[in-house]
């Protein structure tokens, strides 16, 4: 029985659904329609406080379980979320417009996977004994507090997970501030994980827009602010946290290059560039949109890259034969269309899609320009929609000056048969998530983040318990005090 559309409540906070119907109502609409499915209500200060004031009350009894008892909690959760995968999917693709096709297999169990990984990591946290003669030093690896977690649209299932894991893990307690597009799966991961015995409090999920998050962000009890958006907010959210010494993660925009060499298998490097342009109809953090391809195999590459995207079936995200869906708003939708008005203004060209779809919602069709050059707007602005770039390029130095010439630094990608080649090129590459004849894993034991201005920390893996949990060191000294009077 998949759930009901409408949540039981706009709100979960202290480990129940609360509603505050004199917070702003904020519509949900389904991007395959453009139909309201159901309304939420922004918090109010009332809720906030709510928010804030159960996380921190609850936090120390978790602190003080063991690793053990928490990754239980955590692993449990895992389990529930991938019992209920079908049901969740068909939430996240209403959510966003997403396929079924790909809510099935990459949002909800991505979420388990940081569960179920966290919580298998959250008995090994430890600190270190570091002897000095008799004496010594011991290191506690402490949580943090009360982190908030804040939301982009494009994967609100995952981003809740990404970011509750590892705080949670790490005995933190979190309020999580979804995109006020996609308000609806961030609850039911609130409402498993309390099935599963997260203590009331521990995982909070409130309604709301800038405003909510920035009044989370500026709280002086709040310990640590995790965005995933833009860039532009991430520099308003590092600023405003900034203010009270708060420790950060940033998971950023970009504009990654994705460099095609003249030996790379075609027919893989054109299932790359699909993957790292077009899954999620483009709306992808890490996607590979400065498609590089050598001069000598552009024409071969555009070639195949057309006929397979002829085969895209666009329509029903809830037809599992579909494999593109629509943008996640109209204003989404609106913002690529201007992007495409420029590629073409810019002189790029238009080599296949570039239209809207003539059916109800946001649908926009795969689009593609070639002979791209460095300057114009579509290869050096994040368009965040089915739009790829595609550049030439004649030699390796020269691609990798253009590949870096960014002020992002998200991912990067290299197709080559040769991997001396491979990995010379990867090391030189300004990025923090890259592949080698792939594009766009993101398993949930590697780290994930950005440099440059793509971010700050890393999500997933082990790296993650470093952005969640702080060192104490304690000096034990087993002599006499020698004072110099
Ligand atoms: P935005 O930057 O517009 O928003 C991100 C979140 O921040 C939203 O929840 C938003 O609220 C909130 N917000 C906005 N202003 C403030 C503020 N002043 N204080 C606190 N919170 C605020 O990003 P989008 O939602 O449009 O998502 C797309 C962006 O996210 C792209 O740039 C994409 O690259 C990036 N992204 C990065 C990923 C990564 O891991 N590096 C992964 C996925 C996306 P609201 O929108 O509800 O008003």
């Amino acid at each position: 029985m998949p759930y009901d559309l409408q949540p039981v409540a706009s709100h979960f906070v202290n480990g129940r659904y609360v509603e505050d119907i004199s917070g702003a109502s904020m519509p949900v609409i389904y991007p395959a329609t453009g139909e309201i499915i159901a309304q939420v209500h922004e918090a109010t200060p009332a809720i906030i406080e709510d928010a804030l004031t159960s996380a921190r009350a609850a936090q120390k009894a978790w602190a003080a379980m063991s690793g053990t008892e928490r990754g239980r909690i955590l692993r449990r959760a895992a389990d529930m979320i991938r019992e209920r995968n079908r049901d969740l999917s068909i939430l996240e693709s209403h959510d966003t417009g997403k396929p079924l096709s790909e809510t099935l297999y990459v949002d909800a169990t991505s979420g388990a996977d940081a569960l179920e990984y966290f919580g298998g990591l959250a008995g090994a946290l430890t600190g270190e004994h570091i002897p000095l003669g008799e004496d010594w030093v011991y290191t506690r690896r402490e949580p943090l507090g009360l982190c908030v977690g804040i939301g982009a649209w494009n994967y609100p299932t995952q981003i809740a997970c990404w970011k509750g894991a590892p705080a949670l893990a790490c005995g933190n307690a979190m309020v999580f501030k979804p995109s006020e597009t996609t308000p609806l799966c961030a609850l039911k991961v609130a409402e498993i994980l309390h099935e599963a015995g997260l203590p009331a409090g521990l995982y909070n999920v409130i309604q709301g827009g800038g405003a909510v998050g920035g009044a989370l962000v500026g709280d002086a009890r709040v310990d640590k602010v995790s965005l995933t958006g833009s860039v532009p907010t991430g520099r308003k959210v590092y600023a405003a946290a900034a203010e009270g010494i708060k420790h950060v993660t940033m998971e950023l925009g970009g504009k990654s290059p994705l460099v095609i060499f003249e030996d790379a298998d075609l027919d893989n490097a054109v299932g790359g560039a699909i993957l790292g342009n077009f899954y999620s109809s483009g709306q992808v953090c890490s996607n590979g949109t400065r498609v590089f391809v050598h001069r000598t195999i552009k024409e071969a590459f555009l070639e195949r890259l057309s006929a397979r995207l002829a085969q895209a079936v666009i329509g029903d995200p809830l037809d599992e034969a579909t494999n593109f869906g629509p943008m996640v708003s109209e204003r989404q939708m609106q913002i690529v269309q201007g992007y495409i008005e420029t590629g073409q203004a810019e002189g790029a060209r238009l080599v296949t899609g570039g239209a809207r779809l003539d059916r109800p919602g946001f649908y926009l069709e795969p689009t593609v320009f070639a002979d791209v050059s460095d300057g114009m707007a579509i290869a050096r602005e994040e368009i965040f929609g089915p739009v790829m770039a595609v550049l030439d390029f004649e030699d390796e130095d020269e691609v990798i000056a253009r590949a870096n010439a960014t002020e992002f630094g998200l991912s990067a990608g290299v197709f080559t048969r040769d991997l001396a080649r491979a990995h010379r090129v990867i090391g030189q590459l300004e990025a923090g998530s890259c592949f080698i004849n792939s594009y766009n894993d993101a398993p949930v034991e590697a780290p994930f983040g950005g440099a440059k201005m793509s971010g700050v920390g890393r999500e997933n893996s082990k790296a993650a318990i470093e952005h969640y949990s702080q060192l104490k060191s304690v000096y034990v000294r087993m002599g006499n005090v020698e004072a110099p009077f």
